[in-house]
């Protein structure tokens, strides 16, 4: 049957455009065509700034419930067309279909937190210091925001962008990932169907990121950013923006610590580790980077997460019982590959995996003895290898855990209450599971320190990314 989801077209000002020139969308696991959507221009991309410019004039004076009455039929629409959504998400990005349809109820899940959140926008009263005078704040929208996208999580990370900009008030233009554009056109169909206006929400196809970044970055119509994505793509935009000094949120690259200490559930941190590296074959910004693994305990971990990872079964997304898909393209193959060998050529020992199967697949691979200076240490592998690595002490671990540029989320097991609290408070990172390896969560603040990112996404903190403060001072 027909996915009649999958919609050809960019959206521009609540239409469904085309142009002459278009770009090819691939599935990662058979290589065969998706679809093609316009690859539109940056003319395009300020025809869709004014429209957002237009549209928020009127939208900024709906009412908070009227918005979010919105952002709930939306919720509803999502959850009614959960297979079709799946479906595309796990034929442009490969992502085995359980973990799609995993995601819609993920990514929706913010959709319907934000519905509810956005009726909490409240401002305050303020003591004033003198007589005569009361001082108040309100909330309100901050404007015209542009979005940026990655492919590893094609909905969620839009979701979690454009519904609180919208109960906000916000309008949006949005620019999601070449590999995966279709996911986020079936969104704006699914908005347009629940009563999102035109030019609220707009979404610009196109290949040529760089050019299209500039201009939302540039544009002085333009009072926000949110961009999820690489550091460098983030140094970029955040350089860029500066010259219209707008507001920014970025979700930034990782390089997760994963700690095991010797009085860690070891079955408990081997299910913990399966789940923290092996979503979405490794792709993911929270994706466990750095196994640290306590001496004692070393060979009994590394053997069970062996074992573990000998189950995992590869394959095509669409097909029954696959937990592992493909990698994204063969840039993020070649990435995977030149982090083992360099590991390899430091000393590092294959415990099971370490090949290419065919095409964009890569075995489930898990690296004992890897030395603390090899590339896979220092940088975010993105793809289906654990890295396992030697500490002796506490000192040691978290000096080691703390040791790199980036701060997204880290993870340790422990059964020791006090030491669960003293790791957790010397950890520097956004986010921190404690005996768990999967964190995510609509009602928790998501984002990173360092150069993994500014701001959060999820929970109240998320709303008010999207929310400007304004002080009212009433004199008599
Ligand atoms: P990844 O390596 O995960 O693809 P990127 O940061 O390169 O991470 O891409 C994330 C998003 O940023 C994608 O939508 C991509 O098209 C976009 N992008 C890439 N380069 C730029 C750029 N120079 N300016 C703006 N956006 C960009």
């Amino acid at each position: 049957m027909k996915n009649t989801l999958l919609i050809e077209k960019a959206y521009i000002n609540g239409k469904f455009i085309t142009a002459t020139h278009k770009f090819d969308v691939i599935n990662p696991s058979t290589n065969k065509l998706v679809g093609q959507l316009p690859n539109l221009s940056v003319a395009d991309c300020r025809t869709a700034i004014q429209a957002a410019d237009h549209a928020w004039k009127s939208w900024r004076k709906t009412s908070i419930g009227d918005r979010t009455t919105i952002v709930r039929k939306l919720y509803e629409a999502i959850r009614a067309n959960k297979n079709e959504l799946a479906e595309i998400m796990t034929l442009e990005s490969g992502k085995p279909l359980n973990e799609s349809l995993g995601e819609v109820d993920y990514g929706n899940s913010f959709v319907e937190w934000f519905a509810e959140e956005g009726k909490r926008s409240y401002g305050e009263t303020i003591p004033s210091l003198k007589n005569g005078l009361r001082l108040s704040t309100i909330k309100q929208g901050v404007g015209v925001v542009a979005a940026i996208t990655p492919w590893n999580f094609p909905l969620a990370m839009i979701t979690r962008k454009v519904a609180p900009a919208l109960v906000a008030g916000c309008t949006i233009v949005l620019k999601p990932a070449s590999q995966t554009p279709f996911t986020a056109i079936a969104l704006a169909k699914l908005a347009a169907d629940a009563g999102v206006p035109d030019g609220v929400f707009n979404i610009i196809t196109s290949k040529d990121s760089s050019e299209i970044g500039k201009e939302l970055a540039t544009n002085p119509l333009v009072r926000k950013i949110t961009f999820t994505g690489s550091t460098k793509v983030g140094q970029i935009l955040m350089e860029q923006a500066s010259s219209t000094i707008k507001r920014v949120s970025f979700e930034l690259g990782g390089n997760a610590p994963f700690i095991v200490f010797d009085d860690a559930d070891i079955d408990n941190a081997v299910e913990g580790a399966i789940a923290g590296k092996f979503r979405n074959a490794g792709q993911t910004c929270v994706s466990v980077n750095r196994f640290y693994v306590q001496d004692t305990v070393y060979e009994t971990f590394a053997n069970k997460l062996a074992f573990a990872v000998s189950k995992l079964k590869v394959g095509d997304g669409l097909e029954k019982e696959v937990q592992i898909g493909p990698l994204i393209n063969r840039k993020g193959l070649d990435k995977v590959k030149e982090h083992l060998a360099d590991a390899l050529q430091k000393g590092a020992k294959i415990l099971i995996g370490g090949s290419q199967i065919e095409g964009n697949f890569f075995e489930p691979t898990v690296l004992s003895e890897v030395a603390h200076h090899s590339l896979i240490a220092e940088e975010e592998t993105f793809g289906p290898i654990c890295a396992l690595f030697r500490f002796k002490t506490e000192e040691e671990a978290i000096r080691l855990a703390n040791n790199t540029p980036f701060g997204l989320a880290a993870y340790f097991y422990s059964d020791n209450i006090h030491r669960c609290h003293r790791i957790a408070e010397q950890i520097e990172s956004g986010m921190v599971g404690i005996n768990v390896g999967l964190i995510s969560n609509a009602g928790a603040p998501f984002g990173g320190i360092k150069q993994s990112g500014i701001g959060r996404e999820g929970s109240k903190y998320g709303l008010d990314e999207y929310l400007e403060i304004k002080y009212l001072c009433f004199g008599n």
